[in-house]
C-alpha cells in the first residue's frame, strides 16, 4: 500500500502516454483490409503525417519500431561499402549507425560527447577534408533521447552547402516529431525518420520514413535494399496491400488517425508551444533543486535542450533510487539514464530522465515534479528550495503560441 494507487504517469521517453481517445479508437472489430473504410483512410493519414514533417515528398509506413525505420532508411539509400558520416550526440545516433554497419556500410563517426550538440565548426572542417566526396550520407538525430540534446538541423544543412558537399542529410526525429519545430523541405533535409510511440501518442509499432527526391534517386542504385524494406511500393497509399508489404497494421491506423486528429484540433504550433512551456517549467524546478544539491541538467544551454525529454544527473546511485521511489510511492515512472556511462559502470545509476512528450499537460508535469521533490526529501538527497513555485510560475505565464 502506498500513495501510488490512482492513475499513473508513465514519464519514460517512449512509449509515451496514450490518450483515452486513441485507446478507444482501437477498441473495435478487425476490419476488411481489401476494401472499405480503412483503405480510404490511409491517404489522409499519410497527408497529415507529411504535414507534421513539413514535406511535400513521399512517406513510407513500416510495421516496425524506430529500429526498423533506421534499417529502412539506410537500406533504401546505400550500398555495402558506402560511407556514412555519423554525428554522435548520445546513444541514439550511435544506435542508428550500428544498423548501417550491419548492412555493410562503412562508418565515419564524429563524436560530440554526451553533454552537447553537433559542433558545426568541427563538422565544416571534416566535410572540407572530404574532397573526394567519399561521404554518402550524414546521419544525425534532431533530439538525442539519451542526452536530451537538440541538434541544429538548419546549421548542419548550411555546413553541407558551404562545403559544397553532396551527402544526403538524414535526420532521426523519432523523439521530436510534433514536439519540436521541424521543416523537412524548408531545411533541405533529404530523409526524415519518425515513429508512432512518442510525440504521436500511439502505441509502438509504426515507423515512418519521409524521403525527398535526392533520397529517392539514391534508392535507384541502393544495393542494401531487400524486398520487404523497399520503399517504392510503399509510396502510393492507393496500392493499399503493397503499401504495407502485406497485412495493414489495422488498429494502429485507427489509433494514429485519432492521434493526428487531436494534433490537428489543438494545432501543431500550439502543441509545440505547450511542449516548450512545460519544458521550461521542468528546467526551472531542476535549477532550483540544483542550487542546493547535486541535481544537474545534462544539457547546460537551454537553447540546446529538447522540449520532449530532459536528462538529469544526480550522482552516486541516486538516479536509480529516485526512479524506484517515485514509481513505488507516487505513481510516476521516470526514465532511466541510457548511454551516460559505459556498460556495467555503476555511474549509470546516477542518471534519470523525465519524458514530457505527447499527451502531457501542466498538472501532469507539476505532479511529476512534486513527486520528484518528495522523492529527493524521502531519500535524503540535498536539494535547493522553491522548485515547485518556480515551475508553477512558468505555467502561470500567458500561453504563447505562434499559431
Ligand atoms: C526511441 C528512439 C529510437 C528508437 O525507437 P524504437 O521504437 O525503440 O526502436 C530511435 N531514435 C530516437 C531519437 C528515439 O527517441
Amino acid at each position: 500500500m502506498s500513495l501510488a494507487n490512482g492513475r499513473e504517469y508513465l514519464a519514460i521517453p517512449g512509449p509515451s502516454v496514450v490518450p483515452d481517445r486513441v485507446l478507444r479508437a482501437m477498441h473495435r472489430a478487425a476490419p476488411n483490409i481489401y476494401e472499405g473504410d480503412l483503405v480510404g483512410e490511409v491517404a489522409g493519414i499519410v497527408r497529415d503525417l507529411k504535414a507534421l514533417a513539413r514535406t511535400a515528398h513521399d512517406a513510407a509506413i513500416y510495421i516496425a519500431n524506430g529500429h526498423g525505420g533506421w534499417e529502412a532508411a539506410i537500406a533504401n539509400t546505400h550500398s555495402p561499402g558506402d560511407t556514412c558520416l555519423v554525428l554522435a550526440t548520445g546513444r541514439f545516433a550511435l544506435g542508428w549507425s550500428e544498423h548501417a554497419a550491419g548492412l555493410g556500410v562503412t562508418l565515419d563517426i564524429l563524436d560530440f560527447g554526451r553533454a552537447g550538440d553537433v559542433d558545426l565548426d568541427r563538422l565544416a572542417a571534416h566535410l572540407a577534408a572530404d574532397t573526394a566526396h567519399r561521404i554518402k550520407s550524414v546521419l544525425v538525430v534532431q533530439v538525442d533521447t539519451a542526452t536530451s540534446v537538440k541538434n541544429d538541423i538548419p546549421g548542419i544543412r548550411r555546413a553541407l552547402d558551404e562545403a559544397g558537399h553532396p551527402a544526403l542529410l538524414m535526420v532521426d526525429c523519432i523523439a521530436s516529431l510534433a514536439c519540436e519545430e521541424y521543416d523537412m523541405d524548408g531545411w533541405g533535409v533529404d530523409l526524415t525518420l519518425a515513429a508512432s510511440q512518442k510525440g504521436l501518442m500511439t502505441p509502438p509499432g509504426l515507423a515512418f520514413v519521409f524521403f525527398g527526391p535526392r533520397a529517392a534517386e539514391a534508392r535507384e542504385t541502393a544495393g542494401c535494399v531487400t524486398t520487404y524494406w523497399d520503399w517504392r511500393p510503399r509510396a502510393d497509399p492507393a496500392r493499399f496491400y503493397e503499401y504495407f508489404g502485406g497485412t495493414a497494421p489495422t488498429h494502429h491506423l485507427f489509433a494514429l488517425r485519432a492521434a493526428l486528429d487531436m494534433i490537428a484540433e489543438e494545432g501543431l504550433e500550439a502543441v509545440q508551444a505547450r511542449h516548450a512551456q512545460l519544458a521550461r517549467a521542468i528546467w526551472a524546478a531542476c535549477d532550483a533543486w540544483g542550487a542546493g544539491g547535486p541535481l544537474r541538467l545534462n544539457i547546460a544551454d537551454p537553447a540546446k535542450r529538447s522540449h520532449a525529454v530532459t536528462a538529469l544527473g544526480l550522482g552516486g546511485a541516486h538516479g536509480a533510487a529516485l526512479r524506484r521511489w517515485t514509481e513505488e510511492n507516487a505513481g510516476v515512472t521516470l526514465g532511466l539514464g541510457i548511454g551516460m556511462a559505459p556498460p556495467g559502470d555503476p555511474a549509470a545509476d546516477g542518471y534519470f530522465r523525465i519524458a514530457h512528450m505527447g499527451h502531457v499537460n501542466a498538472h501532469m508535469v507539476l505532479g511529476a515534479l512534486g513527486a520528484i521533490g518528495a522523492g529527493l526529501s524521502a531519500l535524503g538527497v540535498p536539494h535547493g528550495p522553491g522548485a515547485l513555485d518556480a515551475a508553477a510560475a512558468i505555467c502561470a505565464e500567458p500561453f504563447a503560441s505562434s499559431g
